[in-house]
C-alpha cells in the first residue's frame, strides 16, 4: 500500500514524480504530495484525494527543481486530509520525509518529542518519524551535512517499531536523498546522471530497467551520479543490480477503459505464460525447477500448508482440492494473518507455500517468517520477481502474470490456480498418478487459454445480466467442491468493486442458514458445471427458486437442464472438473466488473482499498 517515488538528476523533478505517482496510484489514493528542493528551500505541495488534485496544484505553482520525493497515501493513522498528506516535515522545516508502513510506537515517540518542544501538525505516525530524524540531525556535531543526514536516519530508525519504506531530503544536503526499508518495499533505479527511489518498479520503468531491490535494514543514499547502501546499524550491505523484465506499456491500460478489464482479457495469455516451459509430455509431468527440491525430497512430504490473504487465499483453497485430488497429499489452507499468530503443529515433513501476487503482502510475509522460525521449509507462489517473499522463501513458483494494476485481483487468481495445478500434477506423478492420466491433464491444461477466450466472447451477454441485477441489495454465490472457493472469490470481487454485499458458500450450506436471506431482491449465483455434484446443485437451485430468489447459473455448454431452473445462464466450455475453477471464475469477474460499471463505481480504485497490502 502507498506509493513512493523520489528523483535526483538533471531533469525537472515534478513531471517525473507526477507520472510515477500516477503509475502507483493503485497502491493508495487518499492523498498525494511532493517535496522539492532547489538547494535553498523546500517546497512541499500536498492535496487530499486523487493525484489529479495534486497535479492541479503543481500546474499552479510550477516548481523548479531537480530533486524531490513524492507519495500517494493509503491512510492508516489520521483521515485523508491535506494536513495528513505526505511529505511531512521536521521541526526545523528543512527536512521532508515520505513513508510507507506503520510506526507502531509513534505515540510514545510523539509524547517524548512534544516534551522536547516539537509541534505536530498532523495526526499521522509518519510525522513523528520526520521529527525524530530532524532531531538527530540538529543534535549532531558532524560538519558534513550528508553524513549527518545518514546518521540521523539510522539513529531514528533504530528507535522505531513497525514497518517502513522511506525517502528523506534535507535542504542542507541538497545533493543527496536517503532511503531505507523494513517490511515495506523500496527499490533504487539506476539511470545515466540520475537516480530514483520507488516503492514499486512500475513507477520508474519508463526511465530505467536497472534496479536494486533493497533488503530490510538497508539504508541507501542516492545522488545524481551514484548510490551507496549501508546496513542500518553500520557496515556494508549486499547489493545486487537486477534488470526489470517488463516494459512501460505492460503496466499501461492500452485501449481498455479499466485495468481490471484489461487484466481479465489478458488471462488466456497469462495462463499460457504460467504454463510455458513447465509441461513435459515425454514424462507426462510438470517441470518446476524453482522448487529446488528433488523427487525424493518431494516424495518425503506428507503434509502441505498453503497460506495467503484475500484472492490468494481463495486460490490456495482451490489448491487444496487440487493437491488432495491429484496427488493425495493432505493439505491445509491458512489465512496468513491468522497463521502467524496460531501455533500450528508441524513436523519436518511439512512443506509450506505462501501465495501472494505482489510478494510484499505483510501478513503473508509474517506467516512465511513464522513458518521458517519453526523450521518448516517454505516456498513461494508469487508474481513479482525479486519481491520480499520471493527472496525470503527457499524457492518457489513464479506465476509470470505480468504487472497487475487493477486493485481487484483477476489474472493473478487464475495464474496462481494454474501453477498449483502444475504442482499437483508433479506431486501426483511421483506418487500415484499414471502417465496416461498425467498426459490427459497436460492436454486439458493446454486447452484452457482458448476456452477462456471463448468465455470472454460472451462479455455482452454477461453485461446484460449485470445490468439486470446491478441494483440488487446483495448477492449469494454458491458452489461445491473446487467451485466453492470460486464462489467465495466471485463474492469478494462483487463486494470489492461494486459495494454490493455478497458472500460465497458451499451450495449445500444454503439450508443451514443462508437460505433465510433468499428473496426476490437478492439473487443467487450458482456455479454448477457438469460434474459429479451437478444434480445436487440443481436441487439447491430449486430450493432457491421455490422461495422466489432469482438465480444466475454458470454451467457447462452442451449439458442441458439448467436453463429450465435458472433465470439466466452463462455457459463455459467443457473441461475436467479439476480445471473448472480456471473457467468458472471468468464469468464472475466479468459480472462484478459490469455490475460495478453500471453502478458508476470507480472500478480500478475501489473505496477504502489499495493493492499490495503492506500494512498489518
Ligand atoms: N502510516 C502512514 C499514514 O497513515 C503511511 C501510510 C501509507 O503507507 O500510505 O500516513
Amino acid at each position: 500500500m502507498c506509493g513512493i517515488i523520489g528523483y535526483i538528476g538533471n531533469r525537472q523533478a515534478s513531471p517525473i514524480l507526477l507520472d510515477g505517482l500516477r503509475r502507483l496510484e493503485y497502491r493508495g489514493y487518499d492523498s498525494a504530495g511532493m517535496a522539492l528542493q532547489n538547494g535553498k528551500d523546500l517546497q512541499v505541495l500536498r492535496r487530499a484525494g486523487r493525484i489529479d488534485n495534486l497535479a492541479l496544484l503543481v500546474a499552479e505553482k510550477k516548481p523548479q527543481s531537480h530533486a524531490g520525493i513524492s507519495h500517494t497515501r493509503w491512510a492508516t493513522h489520521g483521515a485523508p486530509t491535506d494536513e495528513n498528506a505526505h511529505p511531512h516535515r521536521d521541526q526545523s522545516g528543512k527536512l521532508a520525509l515520505v513513508h510507507n508502513g506503520v510506526i507502531e510506537n509513534y505515540q510514545t515517540l510523539r509524547d517524548a518529542l512534544k516534551l522536547d518542544g516539537h509541534l505536530f501538525t498532523s495526526e499521522t505516525d509518519t510525522e513523528v518519524l520526520a521529527h525524530l530524524v530532524g532531531k538527530y540531525y540538529d543534535e549532531s556535531s558532524d560538519a558534513d551535512p550528508v553524513q549527518r543526514l545518514i546518521s540521523a536516519v539510522q539513529s531514528a530508525l533504530v528507535r522505531v517499531k513497525g514497518t517502513y519504506g522511506i525517502a528523506v531530503i534535507h535542504t542542507e544536503a541538497p545533493e543527496v536523498m536517503v532511503g531505507a526499508r523494513l517490511g515495506s518495499p523500496l527499490v533504487v533505479g539506476l539511470g545515466e546522471g540520475e537516480h530514483f527511489l520507488a516503492s514499486d518498479v512500475s513507477a520508474i520503468v519508463a526511465h530505467t530497467k536497472d534496479v536494486i531491490y533493497l533488503n530490510d535494514y538497508d539504508v541507501v543514499t542516492i545522488t545524481k551520479s551514484g548510490f551507496d547502501v549501508k546496513h542500518l546499524e553500520g557496515g556494508i550491505a549486499k547489493v545486487l543490480v537486477s534488470r526489470v523484465d517488463f516494459t512501460e506499456e505492460d503496466a499501461e491500460m492500452g485501449d481498455f477503459p479499466h485495468f481490471m478489464l484489461k487484466e481479465i482479457y489478458e488471462q488466456p495469455q497469462s495462463i499460457q505464460n504460467a504454463l510455458r516451459g513447465r509441461l513435459s509430455r515425454d514424462e507426462a509431468t510438470a517441470v518446476l525447477g524453482g522448487l529446488q527440491m528433488s523427487p525424493q525430497e518431494l516424495r518425503g512430504i506428507d503434509r502441505i500448508i498453503l497460506a495467503g490473504c484475500g484472492t490468494a487465499y481463495h486460490a490456495a483453497m482451490v489448491g487444496e482440492y487440487l493437491i488432495e485430488t491429484l496427488a493425495r497429499v493432505p493439505t491445509e489452507v491458512e489465512i496468513a494473518s491468522e497463521f502467524r499468530y496460531r501455533n500450528v503443529p508441524t513436523d519436518k515433513n511439512t512443506l509450506q507455500f505462501v501465495v501472494s501476487q505482489s510478494g510484499e503482502t505483510i501478513d503473508t510475509l509474517a506467516a512465511l517468517r513464522e513458518a521458517k522460525r519453526k523450521g518448516i521449509k517454505v516456498l513461494g507462489i508469487v508474481n513479482n520477481v525479486a519481491s520480499t517473499i520471493a527472496r525470503e522463501t527457499d524457492g518457489g513458483i513464479y506465476i509470470h502474470a505480468g504487472p497487475e494494476i487493477g486493485v481487484a485481483a483477476t489474472k493473478s487468481f487464475t495464474s496462481q490456480v494454474a501453477v498449483m495445478t502444475l504442482l499437483s500434477l508433479l506431486l501426483g506423478r511421483i506418487r500415484n498418478m499414471s502417465s496416461t492420466d498425467g498426459l490427459e491433464l497436460i492436454e486439458e491444461m493446454e486447452a484452457i487459454p482458448d476456452k477462456i477466450t471463448a468465455i470472454l466472447k460472451q462479455a455482452d451477454h454477461i453485461k446484460e445480466i449485470a445490468n439486470k441485477y446491478a441494483h440488487v441489495e446483495g448477492m449469494l454465490f454458491m458452489g461445491r467442491q473446487m467451485n466453492y472457493p470460486v464462489a467465495m472469490e466471485g463474492a469478494l470481487k462483487m463486494k470489492e468493486i461494486s459495494y454490493i454485499y455478497a458472500s460465497g458458500h458451499p451450495s449445500a450450506e444454503l439450508k443451514h442458514g443462508v437460505i433465510a436471506l433468499v428473496k426476490p431482491e437478492l439473487p443467487s449465483v450458482f456455479i454448477a458445471p457438469h460434474d459429479a455434484v451437478f444434480e445436487k446443485n440443481i436441487s439447491n437451485i430449486e430450493e432457491v427458486k421455490a422461495r422466489k430468489g432469482p438465480v444466475i447459473a454458470v454451467a457447462t455448454e452442451g449439458h442441458p437442464g439448467i436453463e429450465k431452473v435458472a433465470d439466466d445462464v452463462i455457459y463455459i466450455p467443457r473441461c475436467p472438473s479439476v480445471l473448472s475453477p480456471l473457467l468458472t471464475v471468468i464469468p464472475l469477474q466479468l459480472l462484478s466488473y459490469y455490475v460495478a460499471v453500471a453502478r458508476g463505481c470507480d472500478v480500478d480504485k475501489p473505496r477504502n482499498l489499495a493493492k499490495s497490502v503492506t500494512v498489518e
